[in-house]
Parts: structure tokens; C-alpha cells; sequence
């Protein structure tokens, strides 16, 4: 079984094909400033439509992760085990990623600073992230 492919749609295409030209775009509200991931018709904080489109900066800090000692796809039976990792990114919005080289899980901490790595699979472009050197 392959790579499960995204879903893309005219509302999440910025992101998908921001990834592609090496950026992670995230949804921003004029009116009230707030950020946000995944995409959507209007501001989750103040309802307003038609937000715009931003680029973060790629940096971004670990809030929580699981480890997958099980493979729920086929097309992951060749990656357990393996991280499933909450980021909030500085802008704001938290995404679901993988930590490229925490050894699923074992060098991660609450707090962690991690920085965007994308990572294809297939044809599809994928915000991963890798943990950052310590200062
Ligand atoms: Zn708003």
C-alpha cells in the first residue's frame, strides 16, 4: 500500500502547493490578526471570510507527541515505530507532523524547538520537522 494521498481541495490547495515551492503557508485574519491550520472558510477566532495566506518562517516548538509501536496502515508497517508530533509554529497555528530524527519519540521534550523540513512522498510535499541544534 502506498503513501495516503491529501485531499486537496480549492480551500487547502495554498498550502499544498506552498509546500512544493518550499514554504508552509498557514490561514491569517486581517481583522483580528489570529493565525490558523488547517485551512477554512472563515476565522475560527472572529468568523470573518475570505483570509489570507502567509508564510511562516519554519520555526516552530514541540507541544506534545505520541509513538506508534503499531502500524494502523499497511502503508506504515515499515515505519513503526514512529512519531506523530504536535508543533505550534511561532505564527501561531499547531500541525500534526513527524520529528525527522528523534528516533520516534526518544529525544523529543515539551518545548523542543524544531525547525520545517520538507519531505516528499510520492509527488506530495510534506511539512516535517527536524529538532534544531541547542544554542
Ligand atoms: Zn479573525
Amino acid at each position: 500500500m502506498s503513501f495516503p494521498e491529501p485531499d486537496i481541495t480549492p480551500l487547502n490547495e495554498p498550502y499544498w502547493s506552498g509546500l512544493k515551492d518550499g514554504r508552509l503557508m498557514f490561514q491569517h485574519c486581517e481583522g483580528c490578526g489570529h493565525n490558523w491550520l488547517p485551512a477554512r472558510e472563515a476565522c475560527p477566532s472572529c468568523l470573518a471570510p475570505r483570509p489570507t495566506w502567509q508564510a511562516s518562517a519554519g520555526w516552530a516548538t514541540v507541544v506534545s507527541w505520541v509513538v506508534y509501536h503499531t502500524a494502523y496502515s499497511d502503508a506504515f508497517k515499515d515505519r513503526v515505530p514512529y512519531d506523530v508530533t504536535c508543533v505550534a509554529l511561532d505564527e501561531g497555528p499547531r500541525l500534526l507532523t513527524n520529528v525527522i530524527g528523534s528516533e520516534a519519540g526518544r529525544k523529543l521534550c515539551i518545548g523542543s524547538r524544531v525547525t520545517l523540513a520538507i519531505q516528499y512522498e510520492g509527488e506530495t510535499a510534506l511539512a516535517r520537522f527536524r529538532l534544531a541544534e541547542p544554542a
